[in-house]
């Protein structure tokens, strides 16, 4: 199959990426592992009110579970509460609508296919249907790799991870914030509480390698975190959920390879501090497909102007993150450590709430 633009991965990244180069005349092919687009969520669904100037959330009402007024951080004794409008997506429909809007807009569409192999010097994608173990090849102009978190291919990508579980459980009380919470049994990561309208997404993610993390495990840290919330009266005792995933947090990957280009967190763009992904997901596959349609127009490679435009949005604030990161984790492994740097490490994160110029 011969396509201008082949798109590896159809989460929020890759589709963006799809429907910018539909909206533009190219053709192009989105090729995803899974059956159904979106589904299993791995994700606590929070996006910033920032999202609707890239999707218009308001326009399928049912993209929204609920929306969120504030962002509490509970590092112990001390509670901050920072400005957080945003929204708790259901990330399963946002994950599906983008793709389905792809395809209106005249994007291929091959679920349940897995990308295992790219042939640079033939311009090519290896990809086999995962339940008919049907190989096909699929030829390119230009590749745009949206394929999430996991270096599956041999491109240089994301290099430490944050490991995440989380589990959708019952909210005793109604919240309109999303809740941080800062613990020493929570190394070089923070649990959260992010209200789902009677329900709740907790989970936590830590950096398992490495002896700093004193020997905390993601499922025991993960199960004395719920036994707080529950002790608390935040949660009740039914799991009705559970996921868990990888988060990178090392910063911009090389965004472009010749007539490769990366997006999302295939590109390295979740936050180093707050893990948060979907946001810069989609803002860098609707560039990616943006620049690749015009490369294609012109029969130019402008790969290059996409690089430097991702890292004149994302470079900087990556750059302070990691080093808050590495400045400022080492210092939070006890409670006094915690509330002695929670401020430094997480301000307000001003850069979500710009708008698309
Ligand atoms: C537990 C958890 C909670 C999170 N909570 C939040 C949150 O509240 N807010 C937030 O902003 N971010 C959150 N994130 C991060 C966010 O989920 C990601 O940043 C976001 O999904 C990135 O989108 P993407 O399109 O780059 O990748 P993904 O959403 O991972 O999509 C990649 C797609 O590629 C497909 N794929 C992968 N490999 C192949 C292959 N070889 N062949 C074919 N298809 C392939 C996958 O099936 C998938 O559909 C969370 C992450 C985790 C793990």
């Amino acid at each position: 199959m011969k396509t201008e633009v082949a798109i590896i991965g159809a989460g929020p990244a890759g589709s963006a990426a799809a429907i910018a180069l539909s909206k533009k005349g190219i053709s192009n092919v989105l090729i995803d592992k899974r059956r159904k687009i979106g589904i299993p969520v791995q994700c606590a669904e929070f996006v910033p009110l920032n999202i609707n100037s890239y999707v218009d959330l308001n326009a399928v009402p049912s993209l929204i579970s609920q929306e969120i007024g504030f962002m509490d951080v509970d590092a112990g004794k001390v509670i901050r509460r920072v400005d957080g409008k945003g929204y708790i997506l259901n990330r399963d429909i946002f994950d599906s609508e983008l793709a389905s809007v792809a395809v209106g807009k005249g994007s291929r569409l091959l679920s349940g296919a897995r990308a295992y192999k790219i042939n640079p010097v033939k311009n090519s994608v290896e990809i086999l249907n995962v339940e008919e173990k049907i190989p096909d090849e699929i030829y390119y102009d230009y590749l745009i790799i949206a394929a999430g978190p996991k270096p599956y291919l041999d491109i240089p990508q994301n290099k430490t991870f944050i490991y995440a579980a989380q589990v959708k459980t019952e909210l005793l009380k109604a919240l309109d914030s999303v809740i941080c919470y800062f613990r020493a049994y929570i190394p070089y990561g923070y649990g959260w509480l992010f209200p789902k309208g009677r329900l709740a997404n907790v989970g936590i993610g830590i950096e398992k390698s490495g002896s700093y993390n004193g020997g905390f495990s993601l499922s025991g840290s993960l199960s004395r975190f719920i036994e707080e919330l529950r002790a608390g009266g935040l949660i009740g005792t039914k799991i009705i959920e559970k996921t868990s995933g990888l988060v990178p947090v090392s910063g911009l990957n090389e965004i472009t390879a010749g007539n490769i280009a990366l997006c999302g967190d295939s590109a390295g763009l979740t936050h180093p501090i707050t893990g948060a992904g979907i946001l810069s997901a989609v803002i860098s596959g609707e560039l990616a497909g943006d620049y690749a349609a015009e490369s294609v127009k012109k029969s130019k490679n402008l790969l290059s102007e996409y690089k430097e435009e991702i890292e004149s949005i994302f470079k900087k604030p990556f750059l302070t993150a990691l080093k808050k990161r590495a400045e400022l984790y080492p210092k939070m492994l006890d409670d006094a450590g915690i509330a002695e740097n929670i401020s430094r490490l997480w301000p307000s994160f001003d850069e979500y709430y710009k708008v698309k110029s």
